[in-house]
């Protein structure tokens, strides 16, 4: 059978062939940003994870600058006996001794931040904000309210938000669930 590709049929059939691999090209892309922000939030609830085995509620951190780590670190309000001693509050600190902005700067936090570490993303001027689980109690990015969309302050991130979210939300649910156990 001769083919002849001249025909318009043909022509269709190429186009359309052509912008099905154009779109599944598009859509891989999509995926690896996707898996770039899954692999950050991986190692955030890694530290989560070392929280927990403190006794600390499970909430970790990640700080990162052109696709490399900066900082990790995990809730820590009991061992440091400090209320303020939140993941992101840790890791902004810290940052802040050799960086005073955080323009080009990723966190990624494994929870909804609160309106304190929210507070310090505004002043330090974080670029980006990636974080998992929703808290409908305290948390400001979204939930009960969205401090870093707010018109009244002159900085805001970039926010993405349920990456990884079941699992971010797990590790809380089992910590408290062990808790009640405990307490009972
Ligand atoms: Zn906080």
């Amino acid at each position: 059978m001769k083919l002849d590709f001249s025909t318009p049929s043909c022509t269709d059939a190429f186009m359309l062939s052509a912008k099905n691999s154009t779109d599944s090209i598009n859509e891989s892309l999509r995926e690896d940003e996707r898996r770039n922000d899954e692999y950050w939030m991986k190692i955030a609830l890694a530290e989560a994870y070392k929280a927990m085995q403190s006794d600390e509620i499970p909430v970790g951190a990640v700080l990162v600058k052109d696709n490399e780590l900066v900082l990790k670190n995990h809730n820590q309000t009991n061992v440091l006996g400090n209320p303020l001693a939140h993941a992101e509050m840790l890791i902004l600190q810290e940052i802040q001794k050799r960086e005073k902005f955080l323009n080009g700067y990723t966190l990624y936090v494994t929870l909804e931040p609160c309106l304190m570490c929210s507070g310090a993303i505004i002043l330090s001027r974080l670029s980006k904000l990636v974080f998992g689980a929703f808290d409908p109690k305290t948390g400001v990015c979204g939930s009960v309210y969205n401090v870093l969309t707010d018109r009244h302050f002159n900085h805001h991130p970039e926010i993405i938000s349920g990456v990884k979210q079941e699992e971010c939300g797990k590790v809380l649910k089992d910590f408290f669930r062990t808790k009640r156990w405990s307490v009972s």
